[in-house]
């Protein structure tokens, strides 16, 4: 009983980005400190950034020197533009 697995997702890979934690590494987009304890899906959160895109580069998807660490926020692979609202633009007129 296996259940369904997300195929993307491997033991490898969770070992490999459970290293990239401990070694907390600044994010590698914007060069700023990731918090570590930010969980998925704070943008703010730790997540596996694939320097050269694992859809182009399938050899290079569990390639330890093609990983690195990035906010969720900043990773390239989540959805492809910006776009989203950034919080503290309110514009109050009280
Ligand atoms: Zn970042």
């Amino acid at each position: 009983m296996a259940g369904h697995t997300i195929g993307r997702t491997t033991r490898r890979f969770k070992r490999l980005a459970a290293d990239l934690r401990t070694q907390r590494r600044p994010c590698c987009r914007c060069g700023q400190k990731i918090d570590y304890e930010l969980r998925h899906p704070d943008p703010g959160s730790f997540t596996v950034e694939h320097i050269k895109p694992w859809s182009t580069h399938p050899e290079l998807r569990e390639d330890p020197s093609n990983l690195d660490a990035a906010h969720l926020g900043c990773n390239s692979s989540k959805g492809n533009g910006d776009g989203k609202p950034t919080l503290g633009s309110t514009s109050r007129r009280w």
